[in-house]
């Protein structure tokens, strides 16, 4: 099977002239949605008390900024995507659940992925 996660595709980041991730991002979102294989998206939300140093306060929780960029909502209602709210910047590390699992590892071995491709909406 092959995957599809990208990353950090919240709402503050924005398409250049010179390079248009959100499309781009947007693009083969669809390319894997169409074909209804499995698509994971990082989606960076910090709770104001734990900062990401040395990173300025960025992507609170329950504001919009923590949210998907609109060119991107559409995929919140496909079956084939899922969405991890990540609380550092490596998704891996930030998938690690209380109980010990990681939903990036349960989302590898459920899908049977072999492959993924990856994208990054981070400038
Ligand atoms: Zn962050």
């Amino acid at each position: 099977m092959f995957g599809l996660y990208f990353t950090n595709c919240n709402i503050c980041f924005k398409s250049s002239s010179i390079y248009d991730p959100i499309n781009e991002s947007s693009r083969l979102a669809r390319l894997f949605c169409d074909k209804k294989l499995p698509v994971m998206e990082f989606l960076d939300s910090h709770y104001p008390d734990k900062p990401e140093d040395p990173y300025p306060s960025h992507f609170i929780a329950g504001t919009d900024e923590s949210n998907l960029v609109p060119a991107l909502r559409w995929i919140e209602n496909e079956t084939n995507m899922t969405i991890e709210r990540k609380d550092c910047y490596d998704g891996y590390l930030g998938s690690m659940e209380v109980d010990g699992s990681n939903v990036f590892v349960d989302w590898v071995k459920k899908n049977q992925i072999q492959a993924v491709r990856t994208g990054n909406c981070c400038l």
